[in-house]
């Protein structure tokens, strides 16, 4: 789709109802992609920290969270369609149904935040299956053991939880290891299923 450069990152000219049907065809496809979801807090740090943006321009997506985002489009004179979150992305990508249904790993937040937020969603949405949960606290030498736990999980959709910049250059770092179809840099979502 149309990206506009806001301020150095290229942020998709979509609607919520272009960005489900693009997430579809990510499944769809093969590969792995990766989808961001920065807010105007971390499109100012992509100013000054160039590796978080060549990060996010070397995407698949990019949506602008935050009204924040919305509003600096406007004023550069490129404005966005609308707001589209990721917590909103991921909330309506849980009513996409497919057959098979689609699985999620949700890795990030404290210990027992994810399987809280697991089981929460899996009460609200039945077209959903959780393929496994991962704290977001780990040393370096463990990350070999949590990328095997990913992939043997055949999970569809990696949720990566661990705030921004981290999942950012995380999900960077070890997408070429990753069997997912889709890798979403989620903030502070896992928190918000949860509570
Ligand atoms: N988090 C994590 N590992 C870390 C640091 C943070 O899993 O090493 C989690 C934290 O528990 C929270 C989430 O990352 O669930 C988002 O954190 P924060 O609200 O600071 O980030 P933001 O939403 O601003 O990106």
């Amino acid at each position: 789709s149309d990206k506009s450069n806001i301020t150095g990152v290229y942020v998709d000219h979509i609607t919520m109802r272009q960005a489900l049907r693009q997430l579809r065809i990510f499944l769809e496809e093969g590969g792995v992609h990766t989808i961001f979801t920065p807010n105007a807090e971390i499109m100012m740090d992509a100013h000054t920290d160039h590796s978080l943006k060549s990060i996010l321009n070397g995407s698949d997506m990019v949506i602008a969270d935050g009204a924040g985002v919305v509003l600096a489009s406007k004023i550069l004179g490129v404005s966005l369609p609308e707001k589209v979150s990721g917590i909103d992305l991921v909330r309506n990508s849980f009513s996409i149904s497919m057959n098979p249904k689609i699985r999620y790993f949700l890795f990030g937040s404290k210990p027992g935040v994810a399987e809280q937020a697991a089981k929460n969603i899996l009460l609200r949405y039945p077209d959903v299956e959780i393929a496994g949960c991962r704290n977001g606290y780990f040393r370096e030498e463990d990350n070999e053991a949590i990328i095997d736990e990913i992939n043997s999980s055949n999970a569809d959709i990696l949720l990566v939880a661990l705030g921004a910049p981290k999942q950012e250059k995380w999900i960077y770092s070890n997408k070429s290891s990753l069997k997912v179809k889709v890798c979403i840099g989620v903030g502070g979502s896992l928190d918000v299923f949860a509570g």
